[in-house]
């Protein structure tokens, strides 16, 4: 995505999702909307809602922002008790509408509809399998396999059907899905992508981060374990846990980067444990300097941490365009020569003649970080200390976010000094591992695999 003066260089989270059951009907798409619009950081590029209606499914989905896909008129038409809802930004799949979610499809017993954020590791082999069998695929994304696994397993009953499909399929998955009367909610073995539970006055919601229970007035109850299955209908909720042992593995980057600072996630706070990693890393790496200032916003919760550890002042260095959308207009190089700024520019009057410490989150490429170190040095700075909060990413990852292949990670192929003078800063660090799991409190239970290559199960290779 275009993203300002330079191309975002940021590892992408691909889908939200969220899903509710409610015994007082109205307004459940609504719900549904305030609780994808909590989740908007998560995919920008497509969304839709589906609600349940007595086993009739009516669905709206399209290309753009929640606040852009629907308006009143749409919304009063999706009436039900269960929904669920999506929001996507992908490279697995095209982007186009048809891959946008939930996906909705009739089988032999009435309506499906699932949304799913992850990727599946061996989407491809169960694809061809399908299609030999004669099964037509409408999409290309992994979602459609896993819906055509659920109505082909069906017949054995819902639980063993989700469970006969868990045994197929590999990779990661966070799943609500709604037919019949039921509202179901799956996490992957491994627990790779994240889903909590909330209680609503009448009703339960299921949803990927817990900030979208705080905007919809639910009570957050836990996350849903590894490998569970939740299943609510008019009995109330019913969870079905996993037999079989796996090495539990959140996605480290959740903390990091992807989640939203106020959500809580497996039991971790995730506004903290991003402070924290700036405390830690404060201490592995001091620097004599004058002020710290963050990347916005994504910087801001560690640079105040290295603040309040290293005894530095923090300050605003950098201004964020907050209405700055998605752009797809590029500068001529003439204009970007111009310094056409449209996302982040330097306040002058805090940097200038002072030696920085410049907190960010993570690097991929380095294009942006690059370009930053630049500004703050074209308006005054006197020394550009760059601190990260994460260590460096140097493999890509196959559980659902989008990294550019190995050869265009800075991390892949440098050392830290080469960065540091390709970045033109003054200094470089970045976290340790060992630092950022001590962030979240734990002693492990992290897919750590985009530091160091250790990935929690088998992957295609590159
Ligand atoms: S490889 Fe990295 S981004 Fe992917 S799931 Fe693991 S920690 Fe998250």
């Amino acid at each position: 995505m275009y993203n300002g003066l330079v191309c975002s260089d940021k590892l992408n989270e691909e889908c939200g999702i969220v899903g509710i059951y409610s015994n007082d009907i109205q307004d459940i798409s609504k719900l549904t909307y305030f609780g994808l619009y909590s989740l908007q950081h998560r995919g920008q590029e497509s969304c839709g809602i589906a609600v349940n209606n007595k086993g009739k499914i009516k669905y709206c989905k399209g290309m753009g922002l929640v606040s852009e896909v629907f308006d009143d008129d749409v919304l009063k038409n999706l009436d039900g008790n269960i929904s669920i809802g999506h929001v996507r930004y992908s490279t697995t799949g095209e982007s186009r509408a048809s891959n946008a979610q939930p996906l909705v499809v009739k089988y032999k017993n009435g309506d499906i509809a699932l949304a799913h954020n992850g990727n599946l590791v061996n989407a491809r082999t169960i694809r061809e399998i399908l299609e030999e069998e004669g099964v037509v695929l409408q999409t290309t994304i992994d979602t459609e396999v896993i819906v055509n696994l659920i109505a082909r397993y069906h017949k054995f009953g819902i639980e063993s059907a989700i469970k006969k499909v868990m045994e197929l399929i590999r990779g990661s998955y966070a799943l609500v899905l709604t037919m019949g009367d039921m509202l179901i909610g799956v996490r992957d073995p491994y627990g790779i992508r994240p889903l909590c539970i909330g209680k609503l006055k009448k009703g339960f919601v299921i949803a990927s981060e817990s900030c979208a229970l705080d905007t919809i007035g639910a009570d957050f109850i836990r996350d849903v374990e590894p490998g569970e299955i939740i299943i609510i209908d008019a009995k109330g909720m019913k969870s079905i846990p996993y037999d079989k042992w796996c090495k539990k593995s959140l996605c480290i980057f959740e903390l990091i980067y992807f989640a939203r600072p106020d959500s809580i996630m497996d039991g971790i706070s995730v506004y903290l444990a991003r402070k924290e990693a700036g405390r830690i890393l404060a201490r592995e790496s001091k620097v004599d300097a004058d002020v710290v200032i963050s990347v916005p916003d994504s910087g801001t919760a560690a640079a105040i941490g290295f603040s309040e550890e290293s005894g530095i002042p923090f300050s605003e260095g950098l201004i964020k365009n907050r209405y700055v959308g998605r752009t797809f207009i590029k500068p001529s190089q003439e204009l970007r020569e111009q310094g056409v700024r449209l996302k982040l520019n330097v306040l002058k009057e805090n940097i200038k003649g002072k030696r920085v410490v410049l907190v960010d989150d993570s690097i991929v490429r380095g294009t942006t970080i690059r370009w930053i170190v630049d500004i703050l040095k074209s308006a005054g700075a006197k020394e550009v200390h760059v601190r990260i909060s994460s260590p460096p990413v140097k493999y890509p990852c196959f559980f659902g976010i989008d990294t550019p292949e190995r050869k265009q990670l800075i991390g892949a192929k440098n050392t830290t000094e080469e960065i540091r003078k390709l970045i033109n800063a003054d200094s470089l660090s970045y976290l340790s591992i060992e630092g950022l799991i001590k962030t979240t409190g734990k002693n492990g239970g992290f897919c750590l695999a985009c530091f160091n290559g250790d990935y929690p199960m088998e992957v295609p290779l590159e």
